[in-house]
């Protein structure tokens, strides 16, 4: 068996990437031949960069370079407060309304009985476990089927608690993603948020 050429292979590892079907990543490989050598080392640097750098935060599962997080160890977040989101890319969208001061908690998907994913697969247990002090928890996952499943899952666990639950007031649209909403009906979501 003989190695597959250098351009089939790179069409090959592109085509891995979510979104990038065969067509799009032989482009891109085509593209990747055309640029000057430097250009191709910082895109290979910086791949292995975030593989050898970057982890997820062992209090809230955002991805940081050093542990606690830049937003679990600030003094001046709100840390009787906890925004409840997917995926640690979710984290960006909300900081970037300026509505949110409080802490994240990441949980690494979302409920999914089709795919298998039930709250042991999910940061849940360590979403339990930080809950000391904490008086409201906003669920932010997406509007989704999967996103509203969990929300109801996880206010159905947090109401004995005597904590504060609240959904994000979704002028956001139905099926879509946190990371697809524009700043302004996100802040909009996050300060009309209704408790459940
Ligand atoms: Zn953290």
């Amino acid at each position: 068996m003989s190695t597959p050429d250098p351009l089939a292979r790179l069409v090959g590892e592109l085509a891995r990437l979510p979104g990038i079907g065969t067509k799009t990543a032989t482009r891109l490989a085509h593209h990747v031949l055309r640029v000057p050598r430097q250009e191709a080392e910082a895109l290979s640097r910086a791949l292995l960069d975030v593989k050898d750098q970057l982890f997820h935060c062992s209090t809230c599962n955002a991805i940081t370079a050093v542990d606690p997080c830049r937003f679990c160890s600030d003094p001046e977040r709100d840390r009787t407060s906890l925004c409840v989101i997917e995926e640690p890319f979710n984290i960006a969208p909300i900081e970037r309304t300026g509505e949110y001061r409080g802490l994240y908690h990441v949980l690494l998907g979302a409920l999914s009985p089709q795919r298998g994913i039930g709250p042991d697969q999910l940061a849940v247990g360590a979403l339990l476990d930080r809950l000391d002090g904490v008086t409201e928890v906003i669920l932010a996952t997406n509007p989704n089927v999967e996103g509203e499943a969990t929300a109801l899952y996880l206010a159905r666990l947090l109401k004995p608690r005597e904590i504060k639950v609240s959904r994000l007031a979704f002028g956001m649209p139905v099926g879509g993603d946190i990371e697809y909403t524009d700043e302004v009906t996100l802040g909009r979501s996050i300060a009309g948020r209704r408790e459940l």
